[in-house]
């Protein structure tokens, strides 16, 4: 089989974080490994009530084939709210529904990308991120960032000196991995430059509406003047990932393009999973149930950064995300927390290594740590150990 593959194939390789959640399947293991939501703010019983209704209602259109575009009321939802929040004038024809946003990405990378061609990404980015667009046989060039986001000066002169960028791909809003968010004048800057210089801009934005203290800050989508920002969206976070749905919008034409590749994928999504989405939206106020997420994360992410500051050593920093649902963390750079990591495993405990987040490689001394899918107490004694652990290597290291 070895000489059947086309050579793209030979980029990918498995997904360090889907190997390591498999070890946190296991009941005793406390995982800050996973960027899952916590099970308990699914909406269970109304999906189920939803559901019924669905197919009594409108039973053989849910079951049905539908549009490539997808179910318009759900587009119409989308285009609504991005406009009476930030005052675009977006309307369905803005959006193609897609399955997550993952899937977004991996049609961007078949609309946009040819072989060689460069992306820009914060350093560091989004694992799954690179895995759907490296697909498409590009090179990343990682923009050094610092806690506003990607730094305009490293990114003018990267942009100034490297042939072939074809896109920038950043998410502005509680990072994954850092939890970092980009500053409003470091958004326009962003937006003037891509133009400037004739570039794509994707914009992914899973964590927005999970903003615990603070002003939310503007899409991209408000400074854009020639249509190349396309902002990737989900309900994956705010509502549940199982049935996988998100949504790409962009300039209508761009929009075009992207149904054409997506009828070659999976002609549309799933009929029924988007007219629950939509008759939930119709019957209940989504923003209540994201109020109530925002409760739970918030109360997580208080605990965690305290546990932080109150028992990791001293020569070990992290960041101290005001939403989302991940924290990073930086240790002295002669530790490796892969080898963190198999000693943590040993006491039960699981994050993911902060290294596969750089697509070029390096700063290994590096770790995500989600805090949004464990309850509190097991937040707690997860920390209390994984305290002792760094203790341990940085004693080490002395
Ligand atoms: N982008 C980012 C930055 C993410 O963190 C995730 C989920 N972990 C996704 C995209 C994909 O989310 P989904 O496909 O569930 O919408």
């Amino acid at each position: 089989m070895e000489n059947h593959y086309a050579k793209r194939i030979s980029n990918l390789k498995a997904s360090e974080i889907r190997e390591i959640l498999k070890i946190t399947e296991r009941p005793e293991v406390i995982s800050f490994a996973g960027g899952l939501p916590a099970p308990e703010s699914f909406p269970v019983d109304e999906i189920k009530e939803i559901s019924r209704i669905v197919l009594e209602e409108e039973g053989t259109a849910a079951l049905q084939y539908t549009t490539t575009e997808g179910f318009d009321p759900l587009r119409n939802w989308i285009a609504d709210r991005m406009n009476t929040r930030w005052g675009t004038q977006f309307s369905k024809d803005n959006i193609l529904l897609t399955n997550g946003s993952q899937q977004a990405l991996d049609l961007s990378g078949k609309v946009f990308l040819d072989e060689g061609d460069v992306v820009l990404c914060e350093s560091p980015t989004y694992l799954a991120a690179i895995s759907a667009l490296r697909a498409y046989s590009c090179r990343f060039v990682e923009v050094p960032t610092d806690d506003n986001g990607m730094i305009p000066t490293a990114l003018e002169r990267i942009l100034e000196t490297t042939d072939r960028v074809k896109m920038i791909y950043v998410i502005p809003d509680f990072q994954n991995p850092t939890g970092r968010t980009w500053s409003l004048e470091r958004r326009e800057k962003l937006v003037r430059l891509a133009e400037e210089h004739n570039v794509i801009v994707i914009e992914d934005n899973p964590y927005g509406e999970l903003r615990f203290e603070g002003e939310m800050l503007p899409s991209l989508q408000v400074f854009d003047q020639t249509g190349s920002i396309l902002s990737l969206g989900t309900f994956s976070k705010i509502f549940c990932p199982g049935f996988r749905i998100g949504w790409i919008l962009g300039d209508p034409d761009v929009i075009k393009k992207y149904v054409l590749v997506k009828q070659g994928a999976d002609l549309q999504c799933n009929t029924l999973a988007q007219r629950v989405i939509a008759k939930y939206l119709d019957m209940y106020n989504i923003d209540d149930h994201i109020a109530k997420i925002r409760d739970v994360y918030k109360k997580r992410r208080d605990l965690t950064v305290k546990l932080m500051d109150d028992l990791f050593p001293d020569n070990v920093t992290y960041t101290r995300p005001e939403g989302g649902l991940f924290a990073w963390v930086e240790l002295p750079a002669a530790i490796n927390a892969r080898d963190v990591l198999e000693k943590a495993l040993e006491k039960n405990i699981a994050f993911v290594p902060g290294g596969s987040f750089f697509p070029n490689g390096g700063k290994e001394n590096t770790f995500r740590i989600n805090f949004s899918n464990m309850p509190e107490e097991r937040i707690k004694e997860g920390l209390v150990t994984l305290a002792s652990v760094l203790r341990e290597f940085c004693l080490k290291t002395h």
